[in-house]
């Protein structure tokens, strides 16, 4: 590979390599085509671009791909475009693994799943500042949420403990979340890395679960519990 292709690696895409956004190390780069299989069309809907007729049965196509800035694999789906020329046509690869964006539980306030999904956003491009100004975002939302309004966020996140809605150690994820995400939020000349954003992400996602989640089942664990055993004698 030379230095060309970094500059402008969409003029080498061809069957044997695609330019993906990779979700491992976030470059916009050449990726290696390293195996393709087409998969049976059943329950597929049909692609159609405009003008044409429907082709009865538009295949699936899976392409294990390698990134050629950091080695890592990723497997993509495309859907066959009908349309009269002779050349195939795929639509843009949709990746299928590593699984980049899980769906956050439905227990989860639809306005702070979505604030997630845009973190998540963040992530995948590149812009891990931007991710980290997300996950701040997210812990607002959360004190909002439970009713906690207070001027800034380190009173609502104490006053969230105080009530004994989160306990000692999740305050301190939370003040830590805090803290950088307030240094995401405020121009200070150090970069964000791509681990710092993914990380903070995850615990702000492990603490949507917690609130929202696993305190629910608990509680309703615990009562069915109570109900089974009954009153004591
Ligand atoms: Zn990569």
């Amino acid at each position: 590979m030379n230095e060309d292709e970094y500059a402008d690696p969409w003029q080498y895409t061809d069957k044997d390599n695609i330019v993906l956004n990779c979700p491992h190390c976030g470059f916009k780069i050449l990726h290696r085509v390293m195996g393709s299989t087409i998969d049976d069309p059943v329950g597929v809907p049909s692609l159609v671009l405009d003008g044409y007729e429907p082709f009865a049965d538009p295949l699936r196509r899976f392409q294990l791909l390698k990134c050629r800035n950091c080695c890592e694999f990723t497997l993509i789906r495309q859907q066959k475009i009908v349309d009269t020329s002779t050349t195939e046509h795929w639509t843009e690869g949709e990746i299928v693994w590593p699984v980049i964006n899980p769906s956050l539980n439905v227990r989860i306030p639809s306005g702070l799943r979505r604030e997630h999904a845009e973190g998540m956003l963040c992530l995948r491009s590149g812009a891990y500042t931007a991710a980290l100004v997300m996950v701040r975002r997210i812990l607002e939302g959360v004190c909002s949420q439970f009713g906690f309004n207070n001027k800034t966020l380190v009173q609502n996140l104490s006053a969230m403990e105080q009530q004994g809605l989160i306990d000692g150690r999740l305050l301190e994820w939370a003040q830590t979340l805090r803290v950088v995400g307030n240094t995401a939020a405020h121009y200070t000349n150090h970069q964000v890395g791509r681990e710092d954003a993914e990380e903070a992400l995850s615990l702000a996602e492990a603490l949507l679960e917690y609130l929202y989640v696993f305190s629910v089942q608990f509680e309703e664990f615990k009562k069915r519990n109570a109900e089974k055993i009954g009153p004591k004698p």
